[in-house]
């Protein structure tokens, strides 16, 4: 599968899942668009680290995405985007009646608002050049629901529905929209929720990430960042070329529970 001669946007692709997807799409070929909201030297550095690896244009560009004009504007600083992965996302855990407003809107923002901004400049991109592929990282929480994490899983399943719509809006043309919905993936983002987790469950680590976290993951094992880049190529190849408008799950049996 080469997908050289595209260029591929990731968002919230400095660290985790998006950098996995990132590394993926450049070695099936790809030009690559790093962003984060961040803009240190070191993410300049792994842009041009990763350019060099695979012998592919790779370019950093900031955006902080839980602000409209951002996300829009990241697409069109990138001024090519033949690839979009929409990946960026915030996690918080608390009772509804708890939670606290302002993590509920940065999260609608950046796990779900940020994702129909970033599509709707893409599209005519896309268009123009006839050939797009859109790649939203929902996650199982997109089909199903944990207590605690009621922004997070009303922005997931946001995100699918999300993709069932841009994937009718552009069903006649050769671009696909759908969503991977990755079970627990051992990054940092993961890896921020335990101390909260630990808080709430009233338990230790490893009980938490046994008995909580990988209690619905039926493999018990973690999904890796490399097997999510994988499915994201498999879904920019030409034998996905008819798979749009779907949810494929990389959970280790979670919803087939
Ligand atoms: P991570 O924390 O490693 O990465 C999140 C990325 O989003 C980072 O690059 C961060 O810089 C970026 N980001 C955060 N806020 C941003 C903002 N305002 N503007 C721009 N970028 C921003 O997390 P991850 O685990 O790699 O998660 C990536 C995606 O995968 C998220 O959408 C997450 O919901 C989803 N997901 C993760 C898991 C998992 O187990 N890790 C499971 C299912 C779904």
């Amino acid at each position: 599968m080469s997908l050289k001669g595209k260029t591929a946007v990731i968002t919230g692709s400095n660290s985790g899942i998006g950098l996995g997807v990132a590394r993926a799409l450049a070695g099936a070929g790809a030009d690559v668009v790093l962003n984060s909201f961040t803009d240190r030297a070191e993410d300049h550095a792994l842009a041009e680290a990763l350019g060099a690896e695979f012998g592919v244009v790779s370019r950093y560009i900031r955006a902080d995405l839980s602000k409209a004009e951002e996300a829009r504007g990241l697409i069109e600083a990138a001024g090519v985007c033949d690839i979009l992965v929409n990946n960026a996302g915030i996690q918080h855990v608390a009772p509804v009646d708890e939670f606290p407003i302002e993590k509920w809107d940065a999260i609608l923002a950046i796990n779900l608002s940020s994702a129909f901004h970033t599509s709707a400049i893409a599209l005519p991109m896309m268009r123009k050049a006839g050939w797009g592929r859109i790649v939203n990282i929902a996650s199982a929480h997109g089909l199903t629901a944990s207590p605690f994490k009621s922004a997070y899983i009303a922005a997931k399943h946001g995100v699918v529905g999300l993709t069932k719509t841009v994937a009718l809006e552009t069903a006649e043309e050769a671009i696909t929209c759908n969503a991977i919905c990755p079970g627990y993936v051992l990054t940092p983002l993961v890896e921020a929720q335990i101390p909260d987790q630990m808080k709430v469950h009233g338990m230790d680590r490893e009980t938490v990430i046994r008995e909580v976290m990988l209690t619905r993951q039926p493999s018990k094992e973690f999904a890796t960042v490399e097997q999510l880049g994988g499915t994201t190529v498999f879904l920019c190849s030409d034998a996905a070329a008819q798979i749009t408008g779907t949810t494929i799950s990389v959970d280790g049996g979670w919803t087939a529970l």
